[in-house]
């Protein structure tokens, strides 16, 4: 299905106002690959700063990736618990680590650079918990992949706007927005990034800072009164209706 050329402008249009409000970044990410993808399931409902610490314990306490595939569980939950449910992402890290000994003889995914995106992603979700945002990150921030990943807040924020409708998933969006985009790793990397940080510091969840938006006079659910309505639901209400 071709994408439809409005929201392919629009989408640019928003993208174009973002790069002038946080800047162009280069693409960065952890040191290694390993790094980049054991930091991600660390980083799931987790602070950059205890994710930091969780892997950082990790490494010290197990300084080889045998070591943290056979630690004892409760040792590993231990030294990653700055990372929220650590009890869900110790034993999905050791699965993930003996899947691959398993079938690559180490903890070792260079070669994923050598692939062609289609490959390499096909091949990092066949890997146990390792979705499509994990899998997206891993293969923009360290291969530079032309890929898009779309966390809560890219997510949120693109349906605000009303480039995404109200009902699609984040994984659908992964597809979808890429379609609109250019097929380049910079301006991708710079998409996620910009809307990321606006979805954290301006279109937050609860009242989100619409009086301050750069995108507010393209934005669907400014102009058609959500804002008003999100501010004046009581947070007791909000809460029981997102849980
Ligand atoms: S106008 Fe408001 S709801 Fe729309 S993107 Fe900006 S902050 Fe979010």
């Amino acid at each position: 299905m071709q994408p439809s050329s409005s929201l392919a402008a629009k989408t640019l249009d928003a993208h174009e106002r973002l790069n002038e409000l946080y800047g162009i970044q280069a693409i960065h990410g952890y040191p290694d690959p390993m790094h980049e993808l054991i930091g991600t399931i660390l980083s799931h409902r987790t602070t950059h700063a205890n994710e930091a610490t969780a892997y950082r314990t990790m490494r010290e306490r197990f300084p080889t990736w045998e070591q943290v595939r056979d630690a004892p569980l409760s040792d590993l939950i231990d030294a990653i618990q700055t990372a929220n449910y650590p009890e869900i992402k110790a034993p999905y890290i050791q699965n993930l680590l003996a899947h691959l000994f398993r079938e690559t003889g180490a903890a070792n995914i260079d070669f994923l650079g050598n692939l062609s995106t289609q490959d390499a992603m096909n091949w990092l979700t066949t890997l146990p918990g390792i979705g499509l945002k994990t899998a997206t990150i891993l293969l923009l921030f360290k291969f530079h992949k032309p890929v898009l990943p779309v966390d809560t807040h890219v997510h949120r924020v693109t349906q605000r706007v009303g480039i995404l409708g109200p009902k699609v998933s984040a994984e659908k969006a992964h597809t979808l927005l890429l379609a609109y985009l250019p097929q380049d790793s910079l301006v991708l990397f710079n998409f996620h990034k910009h809307f990321y940080w606006h979805g954290q510091r301006i279109c937050t969840w609860y009242y989100p800072k619409c009086n301050d938006c750069v995108l507010r006079d393209m934005c669907d659910f400014y102009q058609s009164g959500g804002t008003a309505l999100l501010s004046s639901t009581p947070i007791r209400n909000k809460k029981s209706a997102n849980s």
